[in-house]
């Protein structure tokens, strides 16, 4: 699916600005990517850009639905502009690297809720954890590196994380 944010703007009714186009088209062109990141990238496209107005228009676009924003646990928030899906999200332990999951069952099926407790759902949030294939290929040679070299102390980048708990 290709992403027009011209005519998304436009299908939602929105302002087309500069700044809102370069947004989204920062955002389309780095999936899961945070804020500072666009800020970033933003920059590097437009020139002169506050981080705060840049801040501004994601929110407003997630408000608007035009964007979607994920925070998987211990993350800082990510934005993307695959939009209205419901699909799920892949993230690594150990790098926090993200990569998108089409949702196994259907349009939204984990909307239904075997027991709603009377909430109006709106969002259901699935997340899948653990090691890209590049922090599971890492891992599997310092374990064996460990073993080679007993002497050194080679800590992986999870027992890090969880000393730091
Ligand atoms: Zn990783
Ligand atoms: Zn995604």
């Amino acid at each position: 699916m290709h992403f027009d944010p011209l005519a998304t703007l436009r299908e939602h009714q929105l302002p087309v600005t500069a700044q809102r186009l370069a947004v989204l088209r920062a955002v389309d062109d780095n999936p899961h990517a945070p804020a500072d990141q666009i800020v970033t990238v933003v920059k590097k496209d437009l020139g002169s850009i506050s981080k705060q107005s840049v801040y501004d228009t994601l929110s407003t676009m997630v408000e608007r639905g035009v964007l979607r924003k994920i925070q998987p646990v211990g993350s800082v928030a990510l934005y993307e502009s695959r939009v209205g899906d419901n699909h799920h999200h892949v993230v690594c332990r150990s790098c926090g690297a993200v990569g998108d999951v089409d949702c196994a069952v259907g349009y939204r099926p984990c909307l239904t809720a075997s027991h709603t407790h009377g909430f109006v759902i709106d969002e259901a949030d699935v997340s899948y954890w653990g090691l890209c294939a590049s922090c599971a290929k890492d891992r599997k040679q310092s374990k064996m590196k460990a073993k080679n070299n007993k002497t050194k102390n080679t800590i992986s980048p999870l027992t890090k994380k969880e000393k730091a708990k």
